[in-house]
């Protein structure tokens, strides 16, 4: 037997569902067009070195969560866990070098092999931007501001906090990491054994753990800011100040990091407390090593991606359907005639649904249920007079009138 389960992880979007992410996405997508950030779209698998490459060998994402497999031909492929590392690698493939600064917006399918909860599956769905080739925090400011914007329209501001740190630039990072390493050295054996592991190949990461003893040993870790040098210090005070300018409040948490080497800088994320243990909505940061580890031209590059089931499990209800008008023959005889009248009508651009079976009442019945605004009811004595009878489903009036007049009563009445 066919096991008829979708796979643990992974779920159907029904219409209300899809209407809901379309929703998400197309609000995103045009807020991101007012920034000139273009949609792309990138494979939705690449050659698994593009994730390791950037994502490094000890995040949670390469050591756990990849869906990886082998081609028929042998190579060795991975569903995107995420969005950046596809852009980046089109960047480099497309000599986009050439046309900075390269502005992308992105939305769809992200894979990771992570426990399946509310806010979090196998197969997720995200939005995302980056911006290529800008050095300055004039840019960090505009995508955050950015990313503001969409949770705003999106109605969802007030249930988000912007947190926000600074990893600075790489001789800051290599000071503190030193720093870093010391702390948690002195605490090693009340480390998670993954932690342990982390403070070999990469201490910042520790700060990320969601393990709950490190999170206590993590509580008491130096303080980045207090190590930043001047030139990383005045980067973040310009993204400070440009969020102020710009209105766009935020919290400074020291603790925040990605942490693999190419980020630097910024680093924010837009959490809630709404969703449970799923806090980050909107995440982000800058990542000015990452084309040049791929093997591409030194380019600076700052983004962030968002989780399009946790914004719209925050933004609640669902878009409404579009009303449509419901075409109904009284008669067997008059279907044909009915499913024209149906058409000619969407060839002048209305939402017009063909009512297919049952008596008059049951028509009625369903064109309720799929909100009708109104319904044009063909029937023999009307016809006979070159009428048909509309009936407005919210006011239960109606009238018979002329064939000839349908399109421009509707449009007189409902557009
Ligand atoms: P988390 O801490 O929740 O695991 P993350 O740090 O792994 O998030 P990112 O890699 O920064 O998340 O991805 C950006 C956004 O994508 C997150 O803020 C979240 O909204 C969404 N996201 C990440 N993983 C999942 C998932 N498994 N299911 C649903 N949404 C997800
Ligand atoms: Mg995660």
């Amino acid at each position: 037997m066919t096991n008829l389960q979708p796979v643990r992880g992974t779920h159907d979007l029904l219409p209300d569902d899809r209407r809901r992410h379309r929703h998400v996405e197309s609000l995103a997508q045009k807020i991101s067009g007012l920034y000139g950030f273009e949609e792309v779209a990138t494979p939705i698998f690449e050659f698994t070195d593009v994730f390791v490459r950037t994502l490094g060998d000890t995040s949670d994402i390469v050591t756990k969560e990849m869906y990886t497999f082998e081609t028929k031909g042998g190579e060795s492929v991975t569903l995107r866990p995420e969005g950046t590392a596809g852009v980046a690698r089109a960047f480099i493939s497309n000599g986009l070098a050439q046309h900075v600064p390269v502005k992308v917006f992105y939305t769809g399918p992200m894979f990771r092999h992570e426990r399946p909860q509310k806010g979090r599956q196998r197969q997720f769905h995200q939005i995302g931007v980056e911006l290529i080739g800008v050095e300055g925090p004039q840019a960090d400011i505009e995508v955050i501001a950015l990313g503001h914007h969409i949770l705003k329209e999106l109605g969802i501001l007030e249930s988000t906090t912007l947190e926000i740190n600074s990893l600075g630039d790489v001789e800051s990072r290599t000071a503190f990491r030193a720093v870093l390493t010391e702390y948690f050295q002195s605490h090693e054996s009340d480390l998670s054994e993954d932690s342990r592991n982390r403070l070999v190949k990469n201490p910042l990461r520790i700060l990320d753990s969601k393990d709950e003893g490190d999170r206590k040993i993590v509580a008491g870790a130096p303080d980045f800011a207090v190590h930043l040098n001047d030139t990383s210090k005045a980067f973040i005070d310009t993204v400070l100040q440009g969020l102020t300018d710009l209105g766009i409040p935020f919290e400074r948490n020291p603790k925040l990091v990605r942490g693999l080497d190419y980020y630097c800088h910024t680093a924010f994320e837009f959490t809630t407390t709404e969703l449970g243990a799923q806090s980050a909505v909107l995440a982000g940061g800058r990542y000015d090593g990452l084309i040049e580890q791929m093997g591409g031209p030194s380019t600076p590059g700052v983004g962030w991606a968002a989780g399009i089931e946790r914004l719209a499990m925050l933004a609640g209800e669902s878009p409404a359907r579009d009303r449509p008008i419901s075409v109904i023959p009284v008669s067997a005889d008059l279907v044909a005639q009915a499913q024209e009248l149906a058409q000619s009508l969407r060839n002048e651009g209305f939402f017009a649904e063909f009512s297919f079976t049952g008596n008059m009442k049951r028509r009625l019945k369903r064109a309720d249920k799929s909100n009708a605004r109104a319904a044009l009811i063909l029937g023999e004595d009307e016809l006979k007079d070159g009428k048909v009878m509309l009936r407005d489903l919210d006011s239960g009036e109606q009238e018979a009138i002329p064939l000839g007049s349908i399109v421009q009563t509707l449009h007189a009445k409902y557009n």
